[in-house]
């Protein structure tokens, strides 16, 4: 129980970290909590602000501290809920209440909001009509043009007025002056689907589908709110069953929020959504201006819209009712995110679902590992789509050992029996996608002579080469010319070790001459549209073959692809990060499901160095349960999360020296905390698995146990410590919790 509370007043981002300092008097003691709204005495005048934080810690003299009055009455505001979210973020992920309000609250823009102006007609008609006789007896012929117009029609588009009928604003002016005319202001929040044009909706749901429908609604009539994962195979019909719930839960006068993985966030997507809902949708992407994205917030608060579609950070939407939460795609990394607070949005979702009474629904065919192990403990309930909608099959998988390849003589990156079913699909006019995994690994440069590999001077990571004979470096951007000899050993055998999308698209070239090809990678997809081209593209069959990275296997629907090449299946597995088999098994699955969507049935190549790896073998027989009971053995026997739960501490300075001894202290002062328990397992303090970034060094020190909240106390105590240390000023240290990717 905490003496005083912070309280801010205005929430404009500008304004966010000034708080002031208030009493909590004895009887508010109980009830007093982040994100209340309250009434405070400020200067002579009652005013209201929001709990911001509860503390012991007089900011001043203690006898000067004003009493808080009460309680605000009336409706709570959608600000109460978001800061109360934000004080749990900051409690769960570790950061500044600064950093997580950033996180919730929209942005206020300085920008002007587009403003829409009308002319109107004051006078009566009578008086109108006398005056439009006299300015035409005095040739006021700009004057007697508006007014006639005007008689006729009610009220007339400014921008009409001035561009169509050729009146200065001056004449307007003078109008309004006289009284005869009105210009009226309304402000207009730019609708990102506006332009978009609409066909009629007509899907009715099968019986498995309506079933998942029903069972969440059911729960719902019964005033059971909570978190349910639907594991429904590629192209099981997941997405109507989401556009069903989120129909049902409108009639109910509340909102929705779906989210999606940005790169998935394609036309193909929204328009699923718009042609169904219409006006009532929105999207946030990073593609909208600031000025666009904060209407898209604005328009949810007034209740303008009913949906907000968007990646991780479309979950802050201020929608007041909020009565349904979707995560499509569960499973994606891009759901956690990378700078302070470091939520996971599937957790923070399930957060603000309690506070508002509302349901969240996690879709995916291969859900997180997470997720299933909370869906077993009978903490989400678990709801199957087991089969494609319309009986279509799932692909047929098949397994080529690339050591066999090379034994054989074939030195090509595809293997002959891909090459067979390409010619095959070539002939009959179907499409083909050729994805290379090379998630973790780049086209590095290295001599074959000495193996040296070339590094960014900034960073700790290879080079990767591109086509223009420059080296890059992905992580910073640095650039230099490929050398001509070894910078170690004077060998002229220095060279790209490359099987890049490129490469690749030039195989297919030669073997299959005249073939049509588009790719999608790091090359082609830098400017703003290119994505959503060459997406658009391919569906127009434009080309025979996809050739691309992770990014083609998102969700994606193409009707007329019956062949999915994958090829080095096992690059993911060579990742240092627990989840080097979960990755791996998700990309092969979801890579295998865009294969037979439409009426001819699918097939899928898996081409690896490591066809025994349980992660391949079960991806390729399709197998969910099977890999999730070898994986979570794993997990068990290795303490590390969904079964623990594991914290990393990230340490960074320009100052080498500074990182190592600020990393050492906070590891012997963790031990000492901890003492001798086995419950608590203390790894490090370690070089970061990439130890530089950008001149930037990096330590890390990992935590694991079984219990969540011990690591928020040794977190707290951590920073606590931190404060004390003059060596970790210029050291800045951040948390993560259950992270999601290799440090
Ligand atoms: P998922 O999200 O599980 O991959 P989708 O919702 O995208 O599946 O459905 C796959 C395809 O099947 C889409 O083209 C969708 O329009 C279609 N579809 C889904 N449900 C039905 C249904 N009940 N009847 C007919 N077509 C359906
Ligand atoms: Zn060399
Ligand atoms: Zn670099």
């Amino acid at each position: 129980m905490a003496a005083y509370a912070n309280v801010i007043v205005d929430i404009s981002l500008e304004k966010l970290d000034k708080t002031f300092q208030y009493k909590i008097p004895k009887e508010w003691q109980e009830t007093l909590h982040v994100g209340m709204q309250v009434k405070i005495p400020f200067g002579n005048r009652t005013i209201t602000g929001y709990v911001l934080e509860l503390t012991d810690e007089p900011e001043f003299d203690v006898t000067k501290i004003k009493p808080i009055l009460g309680a605000a009455e009336g409706s709570v505001a959608i600000e109460s809920q978001l800061i109360e979210l934000a004080g749990w973020m900051r409690r769960n992920y570790g950061s500044t209440m600064n950093q997580a309000l950033k996180t919730v609250l929209p942005i206020k823009q300085q920008t002007k909001q587009v403003q829409r102006r009308t002319v109107h007609l004051m006078a009566e008609r009578g008086e109108a009509m006398k005056q439009l006789a006299l300015f035409e007896a005095k040739h006021n012929a700009a004057r007697a043009r508006l007014l006639r117009e005007l008689l006729a029609q009610e009220s007339i588009d400014y921008s009409v007025v001035t561009q169509k009928l050729h009146i200065a604003a001056s004449v307007v002016k003078g109008l309004c002056d006289m009284g005869l005319i009105r210009v009226e202001a309304t402000t207009e929040y730019r609708n990102p689907v506006s332009h978009l044009a609409r066909k009629d909706y007509a899907i009715t749901l099968n019986a498995a589908q309506q079933s998942v429908v029903d069972a969440v609604m059911k729960d719902r009539a019964n005033g059971c709110y909570q978190t349910y994962l639907l594991k429904g195979v590629t192209g099981s019909g997941k997405t109507e069953v989401y556009m069903e719930l989120i129909a049902e839960v409108i009639e109910e006068g509340r909102q929705a929020i779906v989210l999606i993985p940005e790169i998935a966030l394609t036309y193909q997507t929204v328009m699923r959504f718009v042609n169904r809902f219409g006006e009532r949708v929105s999207i946030l992407n990073s593609r909208l201006s600031a000025g666009e994205r904060y209407d898209q917030y604005l328009r949810a608060k007034n209740g303008d819209i009913d949906i907000m579609i968007g990646p991780r950070s479309a979950l802050f939407t201020p929608f007041a009712k909020l009565g349904l939460i979707i995560i499509d795609e569960e499973h994606e990394n891009s759901y956690k995110s990378e700078t302070a607070p470091r939520y996971h949005a599937r957790e923070t979702a399930i957060h603000r679902a309690k506070l508002c009474g509302a349901s969240v629904v996690l879709g995916s065919a291969t859900p997180s590992v997470e997720s299933y192990y909370c869906a077993k403990a009978g903490q989400y309930r678990l709801l199957e789509l087991n089969r494609r909608v319309e009986e279509r099959p799932l692909p047929e998988c098949e397994i080529v050992d690339l050591r066999e390849e090379l034994k054989n003589g074939n030195r090509s990156i595809l293997s002959e029996r891909l090459q067979e079913l390409m010619e095959d699909r070539l002939q009959k006019g179907q499409q083909i996608m050729l994805f290379l995994n090379r998630r973790g690994v780049a086209g590095f440069v290295s001599c074959r002579a000495c193996g040296y590999v070339i590094k960014c001077p900034h960073c700790d990571v290879s080079l990767s080469q591109h086509n223009n004979g420059k080296m890059v470096c992905h992580y910073c951007g640095y650039e230099e010319a490929v050398p001509k000899a070894c910078p170690s050993c004077g060998s002229k055998y220095i060279g790209g070790f490359k099987a890049g999308t490129q490469k690749i698209e030039q195989v297919v070239r030669e073997r299959f001459p005249g073939v049509r090809t588009l790719r999608m990678d790091f090359d082609t997809t830098r400017t703003k549209d290119s994505y959503e081209n060459i997406l658009q593209a391919f569906g127009n069959r434009e080309a025979d073959v996809l050739i691309g990275t992770q990014m083609i296997v998102k969700g994606h629907d193409f009707a007329n692809v019956t062949l999915v090449g994958i090829l080095a299946a096992d690059m993911s597995l060579h990742v240092s990060d627990y989840h080097a088999a979960e990755r791996t098994f998700q990309l092969l699955t979801q890579a295998a499901g865009r294969a037979g969507r439409g009426d001819c049935p699918g097939q899928v190549v898996i081409q690896t160095y490591d066809p025994e790896h349980f992660a391949i073998r079960t991806a390729s027989a399709q197998d969910y349960e099977l890999f999730y009971e070898q994986e979570i053995n794993y997990r068990e026997m290795m303490h590390y999360p969904p079964v623990w739960n594991m914290l990393v501490i990230l340490l960074a300075s320009p100052d080498e020296q500074a990182v190592a001894v600020a990393a050492q202290m906070i590891y012997d002062n963790m031990e000492q905390m901890i003492g001798r328990t086995f419950e608590i397992q203390l790894i490090g303090p370690a070089d970061a698995s990439i130890s530089k970034i950008n001149d930037i060094y990096r330590k890390v020190i990992y935590l694991k146990t079984d219990n969540y909240d011990k690591l928020i106390a040794l977190k707290d105590a951590t920073e606590q410590f931190a404060l004390t240390q003059a060596v970790c000023k210029n050291v800045n240290i951040q948390f993560d919790f259950n992270p999601m990717s290799g440090f």
